[in-house]
């Protein structure tokens, strides 16, 4: 249970009470999924704080937790309720990381003074980082919607259609088959357009040969999928292209073939990031090896070089490298994989094509 685990920590951290106010995080704890509000979480209780937009709705949703109705003002009905536990005196710990300044100014004028407010990041996220078998088989689900999306594509995709256009053939797709949402906007970039890791769709119109970079994912029950493939539409007009791919598939079956539990995530940055740097492109991959997904997109842990992240069994991660090369293309191939004790399980299902015919 989520919130056992929660409370161990707030234990270990001498933590009397903790404020949560990031949506997926209150979502995770409580199951309310509505878009505003605060669970307060003690020893023994458990609340959510939401005005009356949200009071049937989390009764439906969050039957063993007890709605306090509030005004927008949540942190005035929060200090009501420490005043009546007699815990205006307590140590609380809240999201630093989520917390915005604004909402700082109001919490100190509403909340009472003599409170000792803690703050915390990844608080929860560490908590939500590793799966059960049941969030694993959602996120299974949401990436099985964008396989057979991708799949799609690789059919439908010829010269003289838009970046846009293969975007919103996509989306219909996904939207059409099981999917409540998009995870995020879908990339489609053609030629130089793939050199930007993040590039938008546009009103590039696909020609024969050029490099496309299709990075997509959907949202169903909640939580994400997250895929990128990249290939030549008909044979390449660019002659690096073919090597240049391979460097970036041995980059992912490097990773593939070598990240386990107990690893740092730098650790496992580094096995795709030296097959890269070897083949001579290592300034050429700029971002993280790969990220945390679930209900969030981008959630732990981060699997980069930049941090110390560990991997363990049940952790849900992206592997995505790519190299960049401004003016010609990008090529990034990303999979989502479970990590296991004894290796990772891959359960992106759409096959690398590197040179799709036409
Ligand atoms: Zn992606
Ligand atoms: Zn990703």
């Amino acid at each position: 249970m989520p919130l056992d685990k929660l409370r161990q920590k707030m234990t270990a951290a001498q933590l009397d009470g903790f404020i949560v106010s990031q949506p997926e995080n209150r979502r995770y704890l409580s199951g309310f999924t509505g878009s505003a509000g605060l669970l307060f979480i003690t020893a023994d209780e458990q609340y959510v704080l939401t005005d009356s937009r949200y009071y049937v709705q989390v009764e439906r949703e969050a039957p063993d937790w007890t709605l306090l109705k509030a005004s927008y003002r949540t942190a005035e009905r929060l200090a009501e309720l420490l005043d009546a536990r007699q815990m205006s005196g307590a140590t609380i710990g809240f999201e630093a990381d989520h917390l915005t300044v604004a909402q700082w100014e109001v919490w100190k004028t509403d909340l009472p003074a003599e409170l000792t407010l803690i703050p915390t990041t990844g608080f929860v996220g560490e908590l939500r980082a590793v799966k059960t078998e049941a969030e694993l088989a959602i996120i299974k689900r949401a990436q099985a919607v964008a396989d057979e999306a991708m799949q799609y594509i690789y059919d439908w995709i010829q010269p003289g259609v838009t970046e846009k256009e293969v975007a919103w053939e996509l989306e219909v797709y996904m939207r059409t088959h099981g999917a409540s949402a998009l995870s995020f906007e879908t990339i489609v970039a053609a030629g130089a357009n793939g050199a930007l890791p993040h590039a938008t769709p546009g009103n590039t119109v696909i020609q024969m040969g050029d490099v496309i970079l299709i990075d997509m994912g959907c949202v169903v029950d909640g939580y994400c999928s997250d895929m990128t493939r990249t290939f030549s539409l008909g044979e390449p007009s660019n002659p690096q292209f073919t090597a240049v791919w391979d460097v970036v598939q041995a980059a992912v079956d490097a990773a593939v073939g070598g990240i386990s539990a107990g690893m740092p995530g730098r650790a496992a940055d580094a096995l795709a990031r030296n097959v890269i740097a070897d083949a001579g492109f290592g300034d050429k991959f700029g971002h993280s090896l790969g990220h945390g997904v679930g209900l969030a997109i981008h959630e732990l842990p981060i699997v980069s070089y930049a941090r110390d992240n560990e991997l363990c069994a049940g952790m849900v991660i992206t592997i995505e490298p790519g190299i960049y090369l401004p003016g010609e293309f990008g090529i990034r191939l990303e999979d989502m994989a479970v990590v296991t004790d004894d290796g990772v399980e891959v359960f992106t299902r759409t096959p690398k094509i590197k040179v799709l015919p036409r």
